[in-house]
């Protein structure tokens, strides 16, 4: 048992969580060592939302909430790590949940979508994806006819650079979650929110609450201009401030 004092208790209880979704086949034992290098990049952020992280959560929000048809792509870190919150996510800004794995397998498959509906999903996609995002050769490339495949946004978080990039050409929006702000991912991302997913999610619904009393339709018109390239080196610059 964790103790609550422990000066690493939060730390500590999300490899908890992700050594718990091993053994119950939701997560993938790579799934374990991705979560180590976002780790190390946690550390350097202090464990804190950076301030470029919270424009990135602005222009998220914005986006998301004039999206036609949002998808929020899940896998087997993300449905252990916060699944009750990318629920109420999906269900804040009217977003699909899919599933997109990269070790897929009927089983994994099967145990995420359990946990997103003991979380309150009412419907899970990805489940058998027919479709086929063109430009990968890996099991990411399955998608659901209904959701990723006709997607406007999608909002991934421990995501590969290839996919990311495949999701780019095929003309999506893409908002990634990824404490590396060097990695593909985040370089080829529309938004990257660099910060820990637990952290991230949660203030991503607190904006989209302040945002839903503005008017929509000046969302859509007006379009924030969001420079990512910017925001990823004012990022790594606040790491470097940070040390
Ligand atoms: P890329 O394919 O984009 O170049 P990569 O190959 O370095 O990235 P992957 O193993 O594909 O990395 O994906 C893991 C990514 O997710 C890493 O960039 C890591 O920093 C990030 N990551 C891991 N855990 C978290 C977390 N809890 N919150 C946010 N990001 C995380
Ligand atoms: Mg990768």
């Amino acid at each position: 048992m964790l103790p609550k004092s422990h000066p690493r208790y939060d730390s500590l209880r999300q490899r908890e969580r992700l050594t718990e979704g091993y053994k119950a086949g939701a997560t993938a034992l790579e799934g374990l060592i991705a979560f180590g290098r976002g780790e190390a990049f946690d550390y350097l952020l202090g464990e804190r939302t950076p301030q470029t992280a919270l424009s990135a959560i602005e222009a998220s929000a914005e986006l998301l909430l004039s999206a036609k048809n949002p998808v929020i792509s899940v896998n087997g870190n993300t449905a252990v790590l916060c699944p009750r919150e990318l629920v109420e996510l999906s269900e804040i800004f009217g977003a699909k949940l899919e599933i997109n794995l990269f070790y897929r397998t009927e089983e994994r498959v099967r145990v995420i979508a359990k946990i997103l509906k003991e979380n309150g999903a009412k419907q899970v996609y990805g489940v058998e994806p027919e479709a086929l995002l063109k430009g990968i050769e890996s099991e990411r490339r399955r998608v659901d006819r209904e959701g990723i495949n006709r997607a406007d946004v999608v909002f991934v978080a421990l995501e590969d650079g290839d996919r990311t990039q495949a999701l780019i050409d095929a003309d999506k929006k893409v908002i990634a979650v990824d404490l590396n702000p060097l990695s593909r991912t985040a370089k080829t991302a529309t938004i990257t929110i660099v910060d820990n997913i637990v952290r991230a999610v949660p203030l991503l619904i607190d904006a989209s609450k302040r945002l839903k009393t503005v008017d929509i339709k000046k969302l859509e018109s007006g379009q924030t201009t969001f420079d990512n390239q910017q925001n990823l080196k004012n990022s790594l610059k606040e790491i470097i401030t940070g040390l």
